[in-house]
């Protein structure tokens, strides 16, 4: 039994004969083809099972991700060449499994995140506003006392960008457990930017008329972005880093990178903020200022802009940012490694570690 109904859920099911199934996206309102999906298996016998996508660039490097504990942890299948098929061996030890093409971040994994952390009063969860569906859209503080600097922090403006969640999860483990930074900088952290995206299995990429990372320019269209706007004009925020996940597979896709500004002063922020960075990242997670995708390469052209401003573009507008970062993480390898969950709260580790470096140097 294939079936998408459950937190995330994304598949059609096209046809099963014998140990082969069919299958493919369910696209949404995404106006282009995208590559998010996710769904629960549950076999008949054990025995060696065949799943191919009838589409390609359905797959990822490292094959899809799955969950033999009701997604509370996940693991890479393996390597994966040709983006669209994938064998899996059921032993029959689990019940169910799930199949996603990268490691889910759900409510319930932030809600995990919290409760780990529910004696330590330095971790706030409030509501920032609701979504269009009524769901409660989450956003954590971390601030003690008077720290100098604030940090505006979001990820899924892509619903199906969860990798960059657990970035930012590693953000805020590391906010928590250093008093030094916390001292230096305070953290507002939106984790699911289109949280009915995130719960429903939304692609969340390239929604008509335009997504949530698109909303940052006239009127915003989401609750979510316009409630964000208001709230960065009340922290005016030193800095802003927005998490992504870029495409599926091959290139910069491969890589941990930054999205570089049209506004050359912008741009050397960022390259000044990647040297650091990079002088921080371990060997789990590498990045490399060189790999920063400038603005008029690859696919970082005014083009790609034209559905409305990204919240860079519009935290770029105010003097009081002395960095807004567009950070695309890949869904899986980076460079020679590849990411896990550790790997990535790792990386959100050296962000902080940066960021607190970079905004000392940028307000001698
Ligand atoms: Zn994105």
């Amino acid at each position: 039994m294939i079936t998408a109904a459950i937190p995330g859920g994304n598949i059609q099911l096209f046809g099963i004969s014998g140990n082969r199934i069919e299958l493919d996206v369910e696209l949404r309102d995404t106006t282009t083809d995208w590559f998010y999906w996710s769904f629960k298996a549950e076999f008949p016998r054990p025995g060696r099972y065949e799943f191919y996508f009838v589409k390609p660039n359905r797959i990822g490097p490292r094959g899809p991700a799955y969950s033999l504990d009701g997604g509370r942890s996940w693991r890479w299948l393996g390597e994966n060449t040709d983006g669209r098929s994938f064998v899996f061996d059921y032993d029959g030890s689990a019940p169910e499994v799930l199949f996603c093409m990268g490691m889910a971040y759900l409510e319930r994994d932030f809600d995990a995140f919290r409760r780990e952390f529910s004696g330590n009063a330095l971790l706030q969860v409030e509501t920032l506003c609701r979504s269009r569906q009524g769901r409660a859209v989450e956003i954590a503080t971390i601030r003690e006392g008077a720290p100098e600097f604030t940090l505006l922090l979001t990820s899924r403006h892509h619903a199906g960008e969860m990798m960059a969640t657990y970035v930012l999860e590693g953000m805020l483990r590391y906010a928590l457990i250093h008093e030094e930074f916390r001292r230096s900088i305070g953290i507002t952290a939106v984790p699911f930017v289109d949280k009915d995206g995130v719960e429903n299995g939304d692609q969340g990429k390239n929604r008509a008329p335009h997504d949530h990372a698109r909303d940052y320019e006239g009127e915003s269209i989401y609750p979510e972005v316009a409630a964000i706007r208001e709230l960065f004009l009340q922290l005016r925020p030193a800095a802003v880093m927005d998490l992504h996940c870029p495409w599926l597979r091959g290139g910069c896709n491969e890589w941990i990178y930054v999205v570089g500004s049209e506004k050359p002063e912008r741009e050397l922020q960022m390259t000044r903020f990647g040297r650091i960075l990079e002088t921080e990242t371990p060997p789990c997670c590498p990045y490399h200022e060189r790999d920063n995708v400038r603005f008029g390469t690859l696919w970082n052209t005014a083009e790609n802009y034209t559905g409305g401003w990204t919240i860079r573009h519009f935290a770029e507008n105010y003097p009081f940012v002395k960095g807004a970062f567009s950070m695309e993480i890949p869904f899986a390898n980076a460079r020679e490694v590849t990411l896990d969950r550790a790997a990535a709260l790792e990386l959100g580790a050296a962000f902080c570690r940066a960021m607190a470096r970079y905004l000392k140097e940028e307000a001698k």
